[in-house]
């Protein structure tokens, strides 16, 4: 029976593929395309974040039903921030207790919603066997330890006794190691500056040995994080950038007898999580957070909870949640942020109702889920207000579809209702980013997060099978084509 393998490739954009295509620069992504269907306008969950997307591919839910809200975001159970610090492991040495629970365990065994079930779990518990190479988001049904290094331990003090868990064959960089009959040889992909291994070059090391070891399961995910890094510091080279990960994919290729031979065993992914913009290179390009939101008492990422916090601040880079800690300081909060032209989108939440507005002008939409109204994906809603605020458009059987805001309103519903706490979901115009105290910023780079089709927009590749994607295409949409595909072939072998 065929596999199927899906490459999460980070920050993969539909223009720089097509180019590389284009330009000869990119032979493994030419091939497939060759073989294959490619959807260059496939939509990503909103924040766009790689940690609540991932709890998206492998849940087929927004995170109003997987709950895992972005990044960062505020806890008020525990009254604290939780920062997942996705792909940037380096940072572990600098002993962020919290963060290092967070990206390791609490995402997969405590955050994630057990009402809703991962392909994992769903394809282990049907008789499959399932894979996960390096994916934050990883829940399965075997619990698998992890071997902190040395020097993480100590400095954490973080026991993983707790173990986590996983599908059978799971690898977590050189944290957690798939039991397969031969471990990699060590290189330097492997050490703590290349991120213990979580990078494209051991990713697809780990995969070879997992097809070599003839243990390769019926279906698995791999994620390439390095286009990430790379497109913020220098996205003008975006190119150059895919084409490395194509060197990788072709690494991968060349372990079979021929190119031809790969796709005769296996069904071929390629998706991305998020798309990136381009950041302006002056200071005005980042908009201070703290700057603005100074008459309020912020909370610090770094403090406990203190008595007399008005506001929380959780920047995920180009889009930030807001949570005013008591009720009546919401209209206060969305009065300061609605003055400035940099902040595209404001949105809040009123019992059922999402409203949103745009900064620097009064125009408010209003909508909530039921009702009359269908959207281009089949969902029902009732809408009320100016239209333009998200850039709605209606066919002439009066089906509302999306331009400016793929998908706007569930995916802004998925983030305002990923939690029951009162929240402001704000995102930067393009060309902005969001700036506070200790979060990365990247003049002249490039940022994701919003709800923009610039950071929305991801294509999707497909090898090696003839089913057809349902159109208008959602990444959440995936987890339930892998698993057709798959009962398909049962039903065939
Ligand atoms: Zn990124």
């Amino acid at each position: 029976m065929k596999k199927v393998l899906l490459f999460l490739i980070d920050s993969m954009m539909p223009d720089v593929l097509i180019n590389c295509m284009k330009k000869d620069k990119a032979p493994a992504f030419q091939f497939l395309y060759q073989h294959g269907q490619l959807i260059p306008d496939c939509v990503t969950v909103f924040p766009t974040m790689t940690a609540s997307i991932d709890c998206s591919l492998i849940t087929g839910e927004y995170p109003d039903r997987h709950k895992v809200p972005g990044l960062i975001w505020y806890d008020p159970a525990e009254r604290k921030m939780v920062n997942y610090i996705n792909g940037a492991w380096p940072i572990l040495s600098m002993g962020l207790v919290q963060c290092v629970r967070n990206a390791i365990y609490d995402m997969n065994e405590r955050h994630l919603s057990k009402e809703v079930r991962t392909i994992h779990e769903e394809l282990e518990e049907m008789g499959y066997t399932s894979g996960s190479i390096n994916v934050i988001a990883h829940r399965g049904l075997v619990r698998h330890k992890v071997h902190l290094p040395f020097v993480v331990n100590a400095v954490t003090g973080f026991s993983m006794n707790e173990m986590v868990s996983g599908p059978t064959i799971f690898s977590m960089g050189t944290l957690v190691k798939p039991a397969i009959f031969r471990e990699v040889p060590w290189n330097w992909s492997q050490s703590f500056a290349s991120s213990l291994g979580i990078n494209d070059s051991y990713a697809i090391d780990v995969l070879i040995e997992i097809v070599r070891s003839g243990r390769q399961p019926d279906f698995t995910l791999v994620y390439l994080p390095d286009n990430d890094h790379m497109v913020h510091k220098s996205p003008h080279l975006a190119e150059e950038h895919l084409a490395a990960v194509d060197k990788q994919l072709v690494r991968f290729l060349q372990t079979f007898d021929s190119w031809e031979q790969a796709l005769e065993k296996n069904v071929i992914i390629l998706v991305s999580d998020h798309g990136q913009t381009v950041i302006g290179s002056t200071e005005q390009h980042d908009i201070d957070l703290d700057h603005l939101l100074s008459p309020f008492a912020i909370h610090r990422l770094e403090s406990a909870h203190v008595q007399g916090d008005e506001l929380v601040i959780c920047n995920n880079e180009r889009m930030a949640y807001l949570y005013p800690l008591r009720d009546e300081l919401l209209p206060q909060v969305i009065q300061a942020v609605s003055m400035d032209r940099r902040i595209d989108l404001i949105a809040w939440k009123e019992r059922e109702w999402v409203k949103v507005m745009r900064g620097g002008e009064n125009g408010v939409l209003s909508f909530r889920r039921g009702g009359s109204l269908r959207d281009c994906y089949g969902n029902s809603w009732t809408v009320d207000g100016e239209g333009e605020v998200l850039d709605l458009h209606r066919s002439d059987t009066g089906v509302v579809f999306f331009d400016a805001y793929p998908d706007a309103f569930s995916r802004l519903y998925g983030a305002l209702f990923s939690q029951d706490v009162p929240s402001i979901v704000i995102t930067a115009a393009p060309g902005y980013e969001f700036k506070s105290k200790n979060m990365p910023t990247h003049l002249g780079g490039g940022s994701h997060g919003s709800l923009h089709k610039q950071d929305s927009l991801i294509p999707l590749l497909i090898a090696g099978s003839k089913r057809p994607f349902p159109q208008p295409a959602r990444l959440v949409d995936i987890k339930s084509y892998v698993m057709a595909e798959l009962a398909a072939r049962t039903v065939l072998a």
